[in-house]
């Protein structure tokens, strides 16, 4: 049995019909994916100005990833880039037809600020570089999209808030998972009790990395697979509860390669206590392959599995198969964030809740030194 919409969804009708029964049904802040998804295609004379987004990085993720999904969005698209790399610059240029004027580096950046073809610079370097770029993208007059996990500090995520609100400028997270039906879906059971309140919540993510890369060095990355991809389980436990952790506990792993995890821990597993009395427990690791998130209640449980990939979620609940097609995170994402900015709404997945999350991060990493709970 399907929990959802069947499968074989070929129209593109019923595929639309099928994520807008999930945002009939999500909180606030994750339900704004299907309108977007449900809007009818406009012929290009109706369409507002497509937005113009500019990559700050132009790493494995800008090229892999996103300069992909901004051929399929359609509020928004690559008008520029970024990047500390001549040679860089050059392929990007000839493969995404970019005017020269629409290339920068990181010493000329500021200059986009006379740059009306950009609307949206979108920051993916190393996580402790957000802070400046977005700093800076915010006085050039720029709304921002910052990559997860927001910040190395709480303060940094201060700084790049206040920057953005003393420049009348939105700020959002590239928090993909809002906007992939399946996590979608475990959000409504989770926060609409469908199978009563949550007791448990499990979740792990983590991969066997190879080292020798900015995310080993604890000044670029601010910490190890946390601050990498253990945040996405941190912020799964926040979105199937709907509540906001009181308590952490963690405990490190002992290391099986201390020389490559010099700096960064290399497997650490925490739990989260919520105020309803749900526990989630966690695990992350760059030496052990984790990508799943578990809810179990007294009536029932959900299960995704993998959970945060890109493309591929499955899952799954005791009552049956979740049936959701599969979509371009990235794409409605940016979307998304394009439309706030059209329609002058908030963002889902705003800096606040980046800075809430590094607060968290930080908080598991005090746990895990002190050995103790800590409270939040
Ligand atoms: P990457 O190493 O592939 O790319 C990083 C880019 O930053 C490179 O182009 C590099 O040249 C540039 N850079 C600028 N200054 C640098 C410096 N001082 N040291 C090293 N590189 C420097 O990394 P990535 O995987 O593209 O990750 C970039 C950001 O995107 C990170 O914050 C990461 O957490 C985030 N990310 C998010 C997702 C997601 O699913 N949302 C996926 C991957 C990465």
């Amino acid at each position: 049995m399907s929990t959802h919409a069947p499968s074989g969804l070929t129209s593109r009708r019923r595929f639309l019909q099928s994520l807008v029964g999930i945002g009939a049904l999500v909180g606030p802040s994750l339900s704004s994916v299907s309108s977007l998804l449900a809007e009818e295609p406009k012929s290009p004379s109706n369409d507002k100005r497509k937005l113009g987004i500019a990559l700050l990085g132009l790493g494995g993720y800008s090229t892999g990833q996103l300069a992909p999904a901004l051929h399929e969005t359609r509020h928004c698209r690559l008008a520029g880039v970024v990047t500390g790399t001549p040679a860089k610059a050059e392929r990007w240029k000839r493969q995404y037809n970019l005017p020269a004027s629409c290339v920068y580096n990181y010493e000329n950046f500021d200059r986009i600020a006379d740059n009306p073809e950009i609307d949206i610079v979108y920051v993916v370097t190393p996580n402790a570089l957000h802070r400046d770029f977005v700093i800076r993208a915010a006085k050039a007059g720029k709304h921002v999209i910052c990559e997860k996990p927001m910040a190395t500090s709480v303060e940094d995520c201060d700084r790049m808030i206040d920057a953005c609100r003393n420049a009348n400028r939105k700020l959002s997270i590239g928090y993909r998972l809002h906007f992939e039906p399946h996590n979608l879906e475990a959000v409504r059971i989770g926060t609409e009790r469908i199978f009563g309140p949550l007791t448990i919540v499990k979740a792990g993510h983590g991969f066997h990395g190879s080292g020798g890369t900015w995310r080993f060095d604890k000044k670029l990355a601010g910490g190890g697979p946390l601050m990498d991809v253990g945040i996405y389980c941190v912020q799964a436990a926040c979105y199937v509860t709907g509540e906001e952790p009181v308590a952490v506990t963690a405990v490190e792993k002992p290391k099986t390669d201390p020389e490559r995890f010099r700096e960064v821990e290399e497997t650490l597993t925490w739990t989260m206590e919520f105020p309803s009395g749900t526990r989630a427990e966690c695990i992350t690791s760059y030496n052990e392959n984790y990508n799943h998130l578990r809810g179990e209640a007294a009536n029932g449980w959900f299960e995704l599995s993998p959970a945060y990939s890109y493309r591929g979620i499955r899952g799954k609940t005791s009552s049956g198969r979740m049936d959701f097609p599969q979509v371009n995170q990235q794409a409605i994402q940016m979307d998304a964030f394009a439309k706030c900015i059209q329609d002058g709404t908030s963002s889902s997945v705003p800096g606040e809740m980046g800075r809430r999350d590094v607060r968290y991060l930080m908080a598991i990493y005090e746990a895990a030194r002190t050995g103790k709970r800590v409270t939040l």
